[in-house]
């Protein structure tokens, strides 16, 4: 079974590319970032103090949180609901405090159970943080997703909108900055571009140029 492992950057796009790129291959993508923002979720609706290690992992623990296929697409679950579709898994509320949970190397050992799970026996695109360093590191190929600051602050402020909030510029700014800053300093798997990955910059790229540099790279 082939893993095309993608990691990158908050907001640089890697969703749409690695969706893009597994719907050309036929393969299954997976979103593990989602499953990160369904724990975010849980600790947010049971009003968690997100800096409490211990209540935090043990309620990561005591809930269900899973990917499954379903028709060739990727789901979501927090405790049996299917969060995929919903806005509630990308508010700026999620988006300020996901890392600050992501951040736990229990967490995280949770969520990669469940990465891992999805990802058995299927062919698939698998976006993230550390899919390439530590989940898959024997992933067949990598790629690393970057863009600019000022076009991820963008391009995030029309998600925003789409969903109905106005939220101003220099704070999303702010808020990709301090979650990329978090991301990358953490000491559990933080963000790492590979010496072995292509890095695709897909700032400068419009989409389709970014897919065509992944299709090159891949041979295909
Ligand atoms: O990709 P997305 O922006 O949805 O990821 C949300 C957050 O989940 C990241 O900022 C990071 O803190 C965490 N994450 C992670 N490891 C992954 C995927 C996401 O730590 N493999």
């Amino acid at each position: 079974m082939a893993i095309i492992a993608i990691d990158g950057v908050a907001g640089a796009g890697k969703g749409t590319l690695a969706a893009e790129l597994a719907k050309r291959l036929g393969y299954l993508h997976v979103d593990t970032g989602a499953l990160y923002r369904c724990a975010t979720v849980l600790i947010l609706n049971k009003n968690i103090d997100p800096t409490d290690e211990e209540k935090v992992v043990a309620t990561v623990r005591a809930s269900k949180i899973e990917a499954k296929q379903i028709d060739g697409k990727a789901h979501y679950f927090l405790d049996g609901k299917d969060l995929t579709t919903s806005n509630s898994l990308r508010t700026p509320e999620v988006n300020e405090t996901v890392a600050k949970i992501s951040k736990y190397p229990r967490v995280r050992v949770e969520i990669r159970k469940a990465q891992k799970n999805v990802a058995k026996n299927t062919n698939c695109v698998i976006e993230g943080r550390d899919i390439s360093t530590v989940v898959f590191p024997n992933a067949d190929y990598k790629f690393f997703v970057v863009a600019d600051t000022q076009v991820r602050a963008l391009r995030r402020q029309k998600d925003y909108e789409k969903q109905g909030l106005v939220v101003p510029f220099a704070d999303v700014v702010k808020m990709i900055e301090e979650r990329d800053k978090a991301d990358m300093e953490r000491e559990a798997s933080p963000l790492v571009c590979p010496k072995d990955a292509c890095v695709v910059d897909n700032g400068k790229n419009t989409v389709e140029q970014s897919i065509t540099q992944m299709l090159d790279f891949i041979g295909k």
